[in-house]
């Protein structure tokens, strides 16, 4: 009866995440203008399709995993939309031998993601709670290339720079220019700018090899702001 009852479980869940997958790529349907193609990496859909998010959101929301919408995460934060995380995964366009930057941990599940797809992810989370949850979370699903620190993102993290890609997940009132300043020549940075509850920008920032900087607003979006000394005034 046990058993049964685990096996009925585990063919929810399987079904859950094959809906998440078609209403991802249902989604880039929709927004194939905006973003500018038809499909997304099949490498990141496979990361995808592999990370168990129910194990990043509470335990009373499991059965809302794979809703392809943002879910709470306590601490007035979210783990974002599945769709919204792979396009931001895709718009980094991550190689195997990668270094990435994270703002905004949150869960980890982004995070968990990246691992999937690069050699090593450092990832700095402000609210301490979330970022020690999210590194035990990590540890014990065996995510053993990534890094998780209790900081404020806007500043980067300077002594593993320069990075081949940097991914907040936060939205910023601005491009932070120390975030720019961390990227390679040939890097990008994908960052929500705007402001909490107004119109933000899903933006993909490039600085080519000759170090110039090229800018693209890709996808309107609805991130928590980045908080923090430089982030959004009025949420300190
Ligand atoms: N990527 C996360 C996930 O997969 O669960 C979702 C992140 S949630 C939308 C945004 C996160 O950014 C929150 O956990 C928030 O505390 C964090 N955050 C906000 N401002 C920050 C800052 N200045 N530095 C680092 N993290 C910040």
């Amino acid at each position: 009866m046990a058993a049964e009852r685990q096996n009925d479980r585990m063919r929810d869940m399987d079904d859950g995440l094959q809906g998440m997958l078609r209403d991802i790529r249902w989604e880039v349907e929709v927004t194939r203008r905006d973003i500018g193609k038809d499909a997304l990496d099949e490498r990141v859909m496979a990361a995808m399709a592999e990370v168990p998010r129910q194990r990043f959101v509470p335990e009373a929301l499991r059965a809302l995993a794979f809703h392809n919408g943002p879910l709470t995460i306590g601490h007035g934060q979210t783990i974002s939309q599945p769709y919204i995380v792979a396009l931001m995964t895709d718009l980094l366009e991550p190689r195997p031998d990668d270094v990435i930057l994270e703002v905004g941990t949150g869960s980890g599940y982004q995070t968990a993601i990246l691992s999937r797809l690069v050699k090593q992810v450092y990832s700095l989370e402000i609210i301490a709670p979330l970022a020690a949850d999210a590194q035990a979370r990590l540890a014990e699903l065996g995510y053993d290339n990534v890094t998780v620190r209790q900081g404020d993102g806007y500043a980067g993290l300077p002594e593993h720079a320069p990075y081949d890609g940097i991914i907040v997940t936060a939205a910023a009132p601005h491009v932070p220019p120390p975030l720019v300043d961390q990227l390679k020549p040939g890097a990008r940075l994908v960052i929500p700018v705007g402001l909490p509850g107004w119109s933000q920008e899903l933006r993909v920032v490039e600085k080519r090899p000759d170090g110039g900087i090229r800018e693209r607003d890709v996808l309107g979006v609805a991130f928590v702001p980045l908080t923090g000394g430089h982030g959004h005034p009025e949420r300190g």
